[in-house]
Protein backbone atom coordinates (compact mmCIF):
# COMPACT_ATOMS: atom_id res chain seq x y z
CA UNK A 1 0.00 0.00 0.00
CA UNK A 2 1.28 3.51 -0.57
CA UNK A 3 -0.35 6.51 0.75
CA UNK A 4 0.96 10.24 0.85
CA UNK A 5 1.46 10.74 4.27
CA UNK A 6 1.03 8.16 7.44
CA UNK A 7 0.47 9.21 10.84
CA UNK A 8 1.69 6.84 13.60
CA UNK A 9 -0.30 7.35 16.44
CA UNK A 10 -4.00 8.48 16.62
CA UNK A 11 -3.97 10.73 19.84
CA UNK A 12 -4.38 14.34 19.98
CA UNK A 13 -1.38 15.43 17.99
CA UNK A 14 -1.58 12.30 15.25
CA UNK A 15 -5.43 13.46 14.23
CA UNK A 16 -4.61 17.65 13.89
CA UNK A 17 -1.90 16.48 11.80
CA UNK A 18 -4.21 13.97 9.74
CA UNK A 19 -7.16 16.20 9.44
CA UNK A 20 -5.23 19.39 7.84
CA UNK A 21 -3.23 17.37 5.62
CA UNK A 22 -6.42 16.17 4.53
CA UNK A 23 -7.88 19.39 4.26
CA UNK A 24 -5.03 19.99 1.64
CA UNK A 25 -5.77 17.59 -0.40
CA UNK A 26 -3.20 14.95 0.45
CA UNK A 27 -4.19 11.19 1.21
CA UNK A 28 -3.48 10.22 4.57
CA UNK A 29 -3.53 7.18 6.88
CA UNK A 30 -3.64 6.87 10.72
CA UNK A 31 -2.54 3.96 12.70
CA UNK A 32 -3.48 3.45 16.18
CA UNK A 33 -2.70 0.52 17.85
CA UNK A 34 -5.38 0.78 20.17
CA UNK A 35 -9.01 -0.67 19.27
CA UNK A 36 -10.26 2.97 20.34
CA UNK A 37 -9.95 6.49 19.62
CA UNK A 38 -9.85 8.40 22.91
CA UNK A 39 -9.23 5.59 25.26
CA UNK A 40 -7.26 5.17 27.62
CA UNK A 41 -7.58 8.16 29.10
CA UNK A 42 -4.55 9.41 30.31
CA UNK A 43 -5.12 13.09 30.50
CA UNK A 44 -6.61 15.88 32.92
CA UNK A 45 -8.35 17.33 30.23
CA UNK A 46 -7.23 21.20 31.35
CA UNK A 47 -6.63 23.23 28.12
CA UNK A 48 -6.75 26.98 27.55
CA UNK A 49 -9.84 29.01 25.71
CA UNK A 50 -7.03 30.51 23.53
CA UNK A 51 -4.82 27.36 22.24
CA UNK A 52 -8.66 25.12 21.86
CA UNK A 53 -9.21 28.33 19.29
CA UNK A 54 -5.80 27.73 17.49
CA UNK A 55 -5.84 24.29 17.09
CA UNK A 56 -9.46 25.28 15.42
CA UNK A 57 -11.31 22.52 16.97
CA UNK A 58 -15.07 22.35 16.73
CA UNK A 59 -15.36 21.50 20.77
CA UNK A 60 -19.05 19.84 21.39
CA UNK A 61 -20.72 21.64 24.25
CA UNK A 62 -20.84 18.28 26.11
CA UNK A 63 -17.46 17.59 25.69
CA UNK A 64 -17.03 20.55 28.25
CA UNK A 65 -16.79 19.11 31.71
CA UNK A 66 -16.07 22.57 33.54
CA UNK A 67 -14.61 26.42 33.03
CA UNK A 68 -11.91 27.62 35.01
CA UNK A 69 -11.50 31.21 36.10
CA UNK A 70 -8.13 31.34 38.50
CA UNK A 71 -5.83 29.07 40.20
CA UNK A 72 -4.77 28.68 43.63
CA UNK A 73 -1.65 27.68 44.63
CA UNK A 74 -0.04 26.13 47.79
CA UNK A 75 3.48 25.75 49.18
CA UNK A 76 4.66 22.91 50.81
CA UNK A 77 4.36 24.44 54.32
CA UNK A 78 0.69 25.94 53.48
CA UNK A 79 1.66 29.91 52.08
CA UNK A 80 -1.40 30.07 49.42
CA UNK A 81 -2.20 32.62 46.61
CA UNK A 82 -4.63 32.70 44.00
CA UNK A 83 -5.25 34.32 40.72
CA UNK A 84 -8.65 34.87 39.92
CA UNK A 85 -10.83 36.60 37.60
CA UNK A 86 -14.17 36.76 36.18
CA UNK A 87 -12.81 35.49 32.60
CA UNK A 88 -12.97 31.96 31.10
CA UNK A 89 -9.69 30.94 31.18
CA UNK A 90 -9.70 27.56 29.95
CA UNK A 91 -11.83 24.23 29.72
CA UNK A 92 -11.72 21.11 31.98
CA UNK A 93 -12.67 18.93 28.83
CA UNK A 94 -13.71 15.28 28.67
CA UNK A 95 -10.13 14.00 26.79
CA UNK A 96 -12.34 10.99 25.25
CA UNK A 97 -14.82 13.23 23.64
CA UNK A 98 -12.53 15.50 22.60
CA UNK A 99 -10.11 13.14 20.23
CA UNK A 100 -13.16 11.45 18.73
CA UNK A 101 -14.11 14.48 17.37
CA UNK A 102 -10.87 15.37 16.47
CA UNK A 103 -11.45 11.54 14.80
CA UNK A 104 -14.39 12.35 12.87
CA UNK A 105 -13.15 16.45 11.99
CA UNK A 106 -10.20 14.16 10.40
CA UNK A 107 -12.23 11.29 9.06
CA UNK A 108 -15.13 14.18 7.81
CA UNK A 109 -11.65 15.81 5.50
CA UNK A 110 -10.70 12.84 3.97
CA UNK A 111 -8.41 11.16 6.27
CA UNK A 112 -8.13 7.18 6.92
CA UNK A 113 -7.89 5.84 10.28
CA UNK A 114 -7.09 2.46 10.95
CA UNK A 115 -7.32 0.95 14.76
CA UNK A 116 -5.63 -1.69 16.37
CA UNK A 117 -2.70 -1.32 13.92
CA UNK A 118 0.74 -0.81 15.50
CA UNK A 119 4.00 0.37 13.51
CA UNK A 120 6.98 -1.70 14.48
CA UNK A 121 9.53 -1.09 12.19
CA UNK A 122 10.89 1.50 9.53
CA UNK A 123 13.43 2.18 6.71
CA UNK A 124 14.01 5.48 5.39
CA UNK A 125 15.13 4.82 1.13
CA UNK A 126 13.19 6.01 -1.87
CA UNK A 127 10.04 6.32 0.38
CA UNK A 128 9.20 5.61 4.19
CA UNK A 129 8.74 2.23 4.44
CA UNK A 130 7.04 1.22 7.34
CA UNK A 131 6.13 -1.88 8.91
CA UNK A 132 2.80 -2.64 10.60
CA UNK A 133 1.40 -5.11 12.91
CA UNK A 134 -2.18 -5.99 13.15
CA UNK A 135 -4.16 -9.09 14.54
CA UNK A 136 -0.76 -11.20 14.11
CA UNK A 137 -0.49 -9.87 10.51
CA UNK A 138 2.93 -7.61 9.01
CA UNK A 139 2.62 -5.54 6.03
CA UNK A 140 4.57 -2.80 4.84
CA UNK A 141 3.40 0.56 3.77
CA UNK A 142 4.92 3.32 1.70
CA UNK A 143 4.86 6.53 2.71
CA UNK A 144 6.35 9.86 1.15
CA UNK A 145 6.18 11.82 4.37
CA UNK A 146 6.00 9.93 8.27
CA UNK A 147 4.27 12.34 10.95
CA UNK A 148 4.95 10.81 14.21
CA UNK A 149 2.39 11.04 16.87
CA UNK A 150 3.23 8.36 19.16
CA UNK A 151 3.58 9.87 22.04
CA UNK A 152 6.17 10.23 24.83
CA UNK A 153 8.04 7.21 24.22
CA UNK A 154 7.79 7.57 20.54
CA UNK A 155 8.29 4.37 18.65
CA UNK A 156 9.69 6.14 15.64
CA UNK A 157 11.89 8.34 17.12
CA UNK A 158 13.69 5.39 19.06
CA UNK A 159 13.81 3.29 15.45
CA UNK A 160 15.49 6.66 13.78
CA UNK A 161 18.08 7.27 16.87
CA UNK A 162 16.56 10.51 17.23
CA UNK A 163 17.20 12.80 20.29
CA UNK A 164 13.54 13.26 22.26
CA UNK A 165 13.66 14.77 26.03
CA UNK A 166 14.67 12.10 28.66
CA UNK A 167 13.11 14.54 31.98
CA UNK A 168 9.29 12.49 31.94
CA UNK A 169 7.04 13.27 35.22
CA UNK A 170 5.07 9.66 35.63
CA UNK A 171 1.60 11.03 36.94
CA UNK A 172 -1.38 9.34 38.39
CA UNK A 173 -5.13 10.79 38.51
CA UNK A 174 -8.47 9.95 39.67
CA UNK A 175 -11.91 10.77 39.54
CA UNK A 176 -13.36 11.53 42.83
CA UNK A 177 -16.89 12.28 43.63
CA UNK A 178 -17.94 15.25 46.42
CA UNK A 179 -14.62 16.45 46.64
CA UNK A 180 -15.62 20.26 47.95
CA UNK A 181 -13.66 22.36 45.65
CA UNK A 182 -14.87 25.70 44.09
CA UNK A 183 -15.97 24.84 40.33
CA UNK A 184 -14.12 27.45 38.51
CA UNK A 185 -10.56 27.15 40.40
CA UNK A 186 -7.58 24.66 39.69
CA UNK A 187 -5.76 24.24 42.88
CA UNK A 188 -1.94 23.17 42.83
CA UNK A 189 -0.12 21.91 45.60
CA UNK A 190 3.64 21.85 46.21
CA UNK A 191 5.82 19.86 48.37
CA UNK A 192 8.75 17.02 47.85
CA UNK A 193 6.78 14.74 50.76
CA UNK A 194 3.10 15.26 47.95
CA UNK A 195 5.15 15.14 44.49
CA UNK A 196 8.83 15.16 43.96
CA UNK A 197 9.82 17.30 41.63
CA UNK A 198 6.54 18.17 40.41
CA UNK A 199 3.06 18.94 41.94
CA UNK A 200 -0.36 17.91 42.71
CA UNK A 201 -3.72 18.85 41.84
CA UNK A 202 -7.40 19.45 42.59
CA UNK A 203 -9.60 20.33 39.35
CA UNK A 204 -13.27 20.53 39.11
CA UNK A 205 -15.13 18.98 36.42
CA UNK A 206 -18.39 18.76 36.74
CA UNK A 207 -20.20 16.12 38.85
CA UNK A 208 -16.67 14.89 39.87
CA UNK A 209 -13.39 16.06 40.62
CA UNK A 210 -10.12 15.40 39.10
CA UNK A 211 -7.32 14.63 41.87
CA UNK A 212 -3.69 14.01 40.32
CA UNK A 213 -0.05 13.85 41.48
CA UNK A 214 2.88 13.93 38.71
CA UNK A 215 6.19 12.76 40.31
CA UNK A 216 10.02 12.96 39.11
CA UNK A 217 12.49 10.53 40.65
CA UNK A 218 10.37 10.02 43.74
CA UNK A 219 10.71 6.48 45.92
CA UNK A 220 7.55 5.13 45.08
CA UNK A 221 5.53 4.63 42.04
CA UNK A 222 2.60 8.01 41.24
CA UNK A 223 -0.38 5.98 42.60
CA UNK A 224 1.36 5.91 46.33
CA UNK A 225 1.90 9.58 46.06
CA UNK A 226 -1.68 9.89 45.00
CA UNK A 227 -2.64 8.32 48.09
CA UNK A 228 -1.08 9.42 49.98
CA UNK A 229 -1.96 13.04 49.27
CA UNK A 230 -5.55 12.16 48.97
CA UNK A 231 -5.30 10.80 52.63
CA UNK A 232 -2.51 13.17 54.63
CA UNK A 233 -2.02 16.45 52.76
CA UNK A 234 -3.35 19.22 55.15
CA UNK A 235 -5.70 20.86 53.23
CA UNK A 236 -6.10 19.07 50.24
CA UNK A 237 -8.09 16.16 52.78
CA UNK A 238 -10.35 18.70 53.91
CA UNK A 239 -11.87 18.96 50.39
CA UNK A 240 -11.58 15.64 49.61
CA UNK A 241 -14.39 14.34 51.45
CA UNK A 242 -15.87 11.74 48.79
CA UNK A 243 -13.89 8.25 48.79
CA UNK A 244 -15.74 6.80 45.53
CA UNK A 245 -13.44 6.65 42.76
CA UNK A 246 -15.16 7.41 39.45
CA UNK A 247 -12.03 6.79 37.19
CA UNK A 248 -8.07 5.97 37.80
CA UNK A 249 -5.64 6.73 34.76
CA UNK A 250 -1.67 7.36 34.90
CA UNK A 251 0.64 7.85 32.34
CA UNK A 252 3.71 9.72 31.37
CA UNK A 253 4.90 13.40 29.68
CA UNK A 254 8.10 14.68 28.69
CA UNK A 255 9.16 18.37 30.72
CA UNK A 256 12.42 19.54 28.60
CA UNK A 257 12.32 21.33 25.38
CA UNK A 258 11.84 19.66 22.44
CA UNK A 259 15.47 18.26 20.27
CA UNK A 260 15.10 16.12 17.64
CA UNK A 261 11.99 16.97 16.01
CA UNK A 262 13.07 15.68 11.95
CA UNK A 263 14.49 13.66 9.73
CA UNK A 264 14.60 12.56 6.30
CA UNK A 265 10.78 11.78 5.43
CA UNK A 266 9.66 12.14 9.21
CA UNK A 267 8.55 14.52 11.26
CA UNK A 268 7.71 14.23 15.20
CA UNK A 269 4.64 16.47 16.72
CA UNK A 270 3.31 16.49 19.85
CA UNK A 271 4.87 14.55 23.17
CA UNK A 272 6.94 12.22 20.77
CA UNK A 273 8.77 15.98 19.73
CA UNK A 274 8.49 16.89 23.06
CA UNK A 275 5.61 19.72 22.68
CA UNK A 276 5.02 20.04 26.25
CA UNK A 277 5.04 23.06 28.17
CA UNK A 278 7.68 21.80 30.85
CA UNK A 279 6.58 23.71 33.36
CA UNK A 280 2.97 22.42 34.00
CA UNK A 281 2.70 19.31 31.81
CA UNK A 282 0.29 20.42 29.45
CA UNK A 283 0.83 19.13 25.91
CA UNK A 284 -2.54 19.06 23.76
CA UNK A 285 -1.94 22.65 22.79
CA UNK A 286 1.49 22.71 21.99
CA UNK A 287 1.45 19.16 20.98
CA UNK A 288 -1.60 20.49 18.25
CA UNK A 289 0.11 23.50 17.52
CA UNK A 290 3.15 21.38 16.25
CA UNK A 291 0.70 19.03 14.12
CA UNK A 292 -0.31 22.04 12.18
CA UNK A 293 3.06 22.76 11.37
CA UNK A 294 3.91 19.64 10.07
CA UNK A 295 1.21 19.33 8.26
CA UNK A 296 1.86 21.85 6.15
CA UNK A 297 5.40 21.17 5.99
CA UNK A 298 4.64 17.47 4.98
CA UNK A 299 2.32 19.07 2.06
CA UNK A 300 4.66 21.25 1.06
CA UNK A 301 7.17 18.67 0.63
CA UNK A 302 4.99 16.66 -1.27
CA UNK A 303 3.74 19.44 -3.45
CA UNK A 304 7.82 20.39 -3.89
CA UNK A 305 9.20 16.35 -4.00
CA UNK A 306 11.50 17.36 -1.13
CA UNK A 307 11.82 15.27 2.17
CA UNK A 308 15.49 16.03 2.68
CA UNK A 309 16.37 16.68 6.36
CA UNK A 310 17.39 20.28 5.56
CA UNK A 311 13.85 21.01 4.08
CA UNK A 312 12.37 19.85 6.93
CA UNK A 313 14.69 22.33 8.56
CA UNK A 314 13.70 25.00 6.75
CA UNK A 315 9.70 24.30 7.10
CA UNK A 316 9.09 22.51 10.00
CA UNK A 317 11.54 23.10 12.44
CA UNK A 318 12.34 27.04 11.85
CA UNK A 319 8.45 27.07 11.97
CA UNK A 320 7.73 25.78 15.48
CA UNK A 321 10.59 27.67 16.47
CA UNK A 322 9.20 31.09 15.41
CA UNK A 323 5.85 30.11 17.04
CA UNK A 324 6.30 27.97 20.11
CA UNK A 325 10.64 28.34 20.65
CA UNK A 326 10.46 31.40 22.78
CA UNK A 327 7.33 29.91 24.70
CA UNK A 328 8.62 26.38 25.50
CA UNK A 329 12.05 27.91 26.64
CA UNK A 330 10.56 30.00 29.33
CA UNK A 331 8.44 26.91 30.61
CA UNK A 332 11.69 24.71 30.27
CA UNK A 333 13.44 27.38 32.60
CA UNK A 334 10.87 27.91 35.55
CA UNK A 335 10.45 23.74 35.56
CA UNK A 336 14.21 24.27 36.38
CA UNK A 337 13.68 26.69 39.35
CA UNK A 338 11.12 24.52 40.47
CA UNK A 339 13.10 21.43 40.47
CA UNK A 340 16.22 22.96 42.26
CA UNK A 341 14.07 24.82 44.79
CA UNK A 342 14.05 22.83 48.40
CA UNK A 343 10.45 22.75 50.14
CA UNK A 344 12.11 25.70 52.49
CA UNK A 345 13.06 27.66 49.58
CA UNK A 346 9.54 26.96 47.82
CA UNK A 347 7.85 28.41 50.82
CA UNK A 348 10.15 31.51 51.14
CA UNK A 349 10.03 32.25 47.12
CA UNK A 350 5.87 31.60 48.01
CA UNK A 351 6.03 34.58 50.59
CA UNK A 352 7.60 36.80 48.35
CA UNK A 353 5.09 35.89 45.45
CA UNK A 354 2.08 36.81 48.02
CA UNK A 355 3.95 40.53 49.23
CA UNK A 356 4.96 41.29 45.59
CA UNK A 357 1.49 40.42 44.48
CA UNK A 358 2.43 38.16 41.50
CA UNK A 359 -1.08 37.03 41.53
CA UNK A 360 -1.92 40.70 39.59
CA UNK A 361 0.73 39.48 37.28
CA UNK A 362 -0.95 36.10 36.70
CA UNK A 363 -4.50 37.63 36.10
CA UNK A 364 -3.11 40.27 33.81
CA UNK A 365 -0.60 37.65 31.94
CA UNK A 366 -3.23 34.80 31.74
CA UNK A 367 -2.33 32.69 28.64
CA UNK A 368 -0.25 30.16 30.18
CA UNK A 369 0.55 28.58 26.73
CA UNK A 370 2.54 32.06 26.18
CA UNK A 371 4.44 32.49 29.65
CA UNK A 372 7.39 34.98 27.95
CA UNK A 373 5.44 38.50 28.62
CA UNK A 374 4.48 36.93 32.02
CA UNK A 375 8.10 36.14 32.58
CA UNK A 376 9.49 39.53 31.90
CA UNK A 377 6.89 41.02 33.70
CA UNK A 378 8.20 38.71 36.49
CA UNK A 379 11.70 39.22 36.12
CA UNK A 380 10.89 43.35 36.79
CA UNK A 381 10.06 42.12 40.88
CA UNK A 382 13.33 42.34 42.28
CA UNK A 383 12.77 40.88 45.46
CA UNK A 384 11.65 37.91 43.34
CA UNK A 385 14.56 37.45 41.65
CA UNK A 386 17.38 38.05 43.64
CA UNK A 387 15.57 35.25 45.89
CA UNK A 388 15.82 32.79 42.95
CA UNK A 389 19.45 33.83 42.09
CA UNK A 390 20.15 33.00 46.05
CA UNK A 391 18.63 29.96 46.11
CA UNK A 392 19.88 28.13 42.63
CA UNK A 393 22.87 29.14 40.41
CA UNK A 394 20.75 30.19 36.83
CA UNK A 395 21.52 33.41 35.23
CA UNK A 396 18.29 35.04 34.64
C1 LIG B 1 -2.23 12.13 34.06
C2 LIG B 1 -2.02 13.11 32.94
C3 LIG B 1 -2.72 14.31 32.94
C4 LIG B 1 -2.54 15.22 31.88
N1 LIG B 1 -3.27 16.37 31.89
C5 LIG B 1 -3.15 17.24 30.85
C6 LIG B 1 -3.94 18.42 30.81
O1 LIG B 1 -4.75 18.68 31.70
N2 LIG B 1 -3.79 19.26 29.74
C7 LIG B 1 -2.91 19.01 28.72
O2 LIG B 1 -2.80 19.80 27.78
N3 LIG B 1 -2.15 17.89 28.75
C8 LIG B 1 -2.24 17.01 29.79
N4 LIG B 1 -1.49 15.87 29.80
C9 LIG B 1 -0.56 15.63 28.68
C10 LIG B 1 -1.33 15.18 27.46
O3 LIG B 1 -2.10 14.06 27.80
C11 LIG B 1 -0.37 14.85 26.31
O4 LIG B 1 0.49 15.95 26.11
C12 LIG B 1 -1.14 14.54 25.03
O5 LIG B 1 -1.94 13.41 25.16
C13 LIG B 1 -0.15 14.32 23.89
O6 LIG B 1 -0.86 14.02 22.72
P1 LIG B 1 -0.16 13.18 21.56
O7 LIG B 1 -1.17 13.03 20.50
O8 LIG B 1 1.16 13.77 21.26
O9 LIG B 1 0.17 11.77 22.23
P2 LIG B 1 -0.81 10.70 22.89
O10 LIG B 1 -2.04 11.33 23.37
O11 LIG B 1 0.04 9.94 23.85
O12 LIG B 1 -1.17 9.77 21.66
C14 LIG B 1 -0.24 8.90 21.09
C15 LIG B 1 -1.01 7.78 20.44
O13 LIG B 1 -0.11 6.97 19.69
C16 LIG B 1 -0.47 5.61 19.86
N5 LIG B 1 0.73 4.83 19.57
C17 LIG B 1 1.89 4.79 20.28
N6 LIG B 1 2.79 4.01 19.67
C18 LIG B 1 2.19 3.53 18.55
C19 LIG B 1 2.63 2.67 17.50
N7 LIG B 1 3.88 2.17 17.48
N8 LIG B 1 1.75 2.39 16.49
C20 LIG B 1 0.49 2.91 16.51
N9 LIG B 1 0.03 3.72 17.48
C21 LIG B 1 0.88 4.05 18.48
C22 LIG B 1 -0.93 5.54 21.31
O14 LIG B 1 -1.77 4.43 21.52
C23 LIG B 1 -1.67 6.86 21.46
O15 LIG B 1 -3.03 6.74 21.15
C24 LIG B 1 -1.63 14.94 30.83
C25 LIG B 1 -0.93 13.73 30.84
C26 LIG B 1 -1.12 12.82 31.87
C27 LIG B 1 -0.35 11.54 31.84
Amino acid sequence: MHVDVLVVGGGPAGLIAARDVARHGHEVLVIEEHPEIGEPVQCSGLFSIRGLKRLEVNLPKRAIAGVIRGGRFFSPGGEKFEAYSKLDRAYVVERRLFDKELAKEAAMAGARITLKTKAIGLRIADKAKVVLESGGKREVVEAEVVIAADGVRSRVASLLGLKTPRKIVAAAQVEVESARVEDDVAELYFGREWAPNFYAWLLPKGEVYEVGVGVRQGKYPPRVYLERFMREHPIAKQKITGRSQVEYNMGGFPVASPQDTFAERVLLVGDAGGFVKASTGGGVITGGISARLAAKAACLAIEEKNFSSQFFRENYEKAWKAELGRELEVHELIRKIFDSLSDEELDALFKIAIEEDIASLMVQYPDTDRPYDFFMQLLEKERFVRAIERFISLEL
